[in-house]
């Protein structure tokens, strides 16, 4: 059984160099043509095709919208995105569609008919230049959660410099919004010792409340903002 095809581009010259590529495999026949999203629509209904070698810059629907639709009432077609757009924003979308495959035009032939068996058989096809952005993409993104946890992790910088280590804990504890007898309770310690921890907090930032010690805490990064 043949490979039944559906080719749409917006260029006529570019359209006839695929069929007669594609045309030169025994296993593949080219049903329809077609040159935008709208007509993409008509000629799947129509033909029912297995593959769907589609442009993205067309006139009218274009070739990301039209898969998106195509895939929705026929999810069995298996869309080959074939463009000139390699970077990840395109391929993004592309494959979020549904799609099966993204080529760009500059691929040779046998490429071409690689990815057209490859989708054909229900798997997927990228151009290797297409996989490498992505992988970069991903790493840039994994990179970036990276630097967010560290960030996150390092956010909070105890100002041991001025106070002690006790008086720390009250004061994230203060931040938390905590009472003393919260804070008592905290660090099973007597509400009298929460009451001197929090003067000699004031004392030594130089301030006249807690509210205003939890303020130059927050402003300074000595506690974590929860
Ligand atoms: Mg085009």
């Amino acid at each position: 059984m043949k490979t039944r095809i559906v080719l749409i581009d917006d260029h006529k010259l570019f359209r006839e160099g695929i069929k007669r590529i594609l045309d030169f495999e025994q296993d593949f026949e080219v049903v329809a043509e077609g040159s935008d999203g709208d007509e993409a629509l008509a000629l799947v209904e129509r033909y029912k095709p297995d593959v769907v070698i589609m442009d993205i810059n067309m006139p009218h629907v274009n070739g990301v919208e039209a898969t998106r639709q195509l895939i929705e009432a026929y999810p069995d077609t298996k869309v080959l995105i074939l463009s000139i757009h390699d970077d990840e924003s395109y391929v993004m979308h592309a494959l979020q569609t549904g799609a099966m495959g993204y080529l760009l035009k500059e691929m040779d032939a046998d490429a071409l008919i690689e990815a057209v068996r490859v989708v054909a058989e229900g798997g997927s096809y990228l151009h290797p230049k297409v996989t490498h952005n992505l992988v970069k993409e991903y790493r840039r993104l994994v990179a970036g959660e990276g630097v967010e946890k560290e960030k996150q992790n390092q956010g909070v910088c105890r100002p041991y410099h001025l106070l002690t280590r006790r008086e720390c804990e009250v004061l994230q504890l203060l931040a938390d919004g905590k009472s003393n007898k919260g804070i008592a309770d905290a660090l099973c310690i007597s509400e009298k010792t929460v009451k001197n921890h929090v003067s000699n907090i004031l004392q030594k930032l130089n301030v006249n409340d807690r509210t205003q010690a939890v303020v130059v805490a927050i402003k300074n990064g000595w506690v974590e903002v929860k």
